[in-house]
């Protein structure tokens, strides 16, 4: 699995960082999620589903 945040869609809620921490940071200049690991390692993937559920923006996309 990968993942990724479409920036111009991501607004910063941090829903995601709070959701899956290992996967998500906030930059600090404007706010928007950055991706710490693009290549979902198998014991990360829940978070990483959670993640993309919990996006009140739909901005986390899964490429499975
Ligand atoms: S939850 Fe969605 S909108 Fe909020 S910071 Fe994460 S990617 Fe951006």
């Amino acid at each position: 699995m990968r993942v990724r945040v479409e920036e111009d869609v991501c607004q910063g809620h941090t829903l995601c960082a709070m959701n899956a921490p290992e996967l998500f940071d906030l930059r600090e200049d404007d706010g928007h999620a950055v991706v710490l690991l693009v290549d979902v390692p198998a014991e990360l993937e829940a978070k990483a589903r959670l993640a993309h559920r919990g996006c009140p923006e739909h901005a986390v996309v899964l490429e499975e």
